[in-house]
């Protein structure tokens, strides 16, 4: 990969052999190699000995999930929030481990929408839920930085499945309980866009 990069640096105009650079083929395979771990995690060995059985079937809710993954068609990042809820059938998942389910397809070459519902139907198949909400609302650096479509750079996409695309009143719930500003500790401007009701 290091010869790679030190090709491209060339191609761009750099001198690669220059004080500044000549590490940085190096550094920047360390980077992509970590930003695209999510290849080679083991979803089934994570959620190994963290979904338990319990008698408890009100929505769980997981927000302000931080993640920053890279988009597949630039391969510069986007990077933003993800909010997760789901309503279980005698299973739940450890609540450590959805954020680390959001990182493994962070992790990975990436569109928005792909990576939303990979985590809806990763949670579905983990532990078979009444239903799974997924939103993420994320900053994509390829149209904020290139100045196309700035008032678009910032998207957000759900996946609604089993009782959140069935009941209106359900996805609602979330959408409003993932929108309250005193559950926002961090909330910014952005929140003011509300998420598509499906995907
Ligand atoms: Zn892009």
């Amino acid at each position: 990969m290091q010869e790679i990069i030190r090709r491209l640096l060339a191609e761009l105009g750099e001198n690669p052999a220059r004080e500044g650079l000549i590490d940085t083929p190096k550094r920047v395979e360390k980077a992509l190699k970590f930003l695209t771990s999510g290849y080679t995690a083991d979803i089934d060995a994570v959620l190994n000995n963290a979904l338990f059985t319990v008698d408890y079937n009100e929505m769980v809710i997981v927000k302000d999930i931080d993640f920053y993954s890279l988009c597949e068609h630039h391969l510069l990042p986007f990077f933003g929030r993800c909010h997760i809820a789901y309503i279980p059938q005698g299973r739940v998942i450890g609540l450590s481990k959805i954020p680390r389910i959001v990182e493994i397809f962070a992790r990975r070459l990436q569109i928005q929408e792909r990576m939303t519902s990979e985590i809806g139907e990763t949670i579905k198949r983990a532990i078979d839920p009444l239903g799974v909400a997924v939103v993420l609302e994320a900053t994509h650096l390829c149209m904020a930085m290139r100045g196309v479509e700035k008032q678009n750079s910032f998207a957000i996409t759900s996946a609604m499945l089993g009782g959140f695309q069935n009941d209106a009143r359900t996805r609602m719930e979330f959408l409003e309980l993932i929108r309250r500003p005193d559950l926002q500790p961090r909330a910014s401007q952005c929140h003011s866009t509300p998420p598509a009701s499906s995907a």
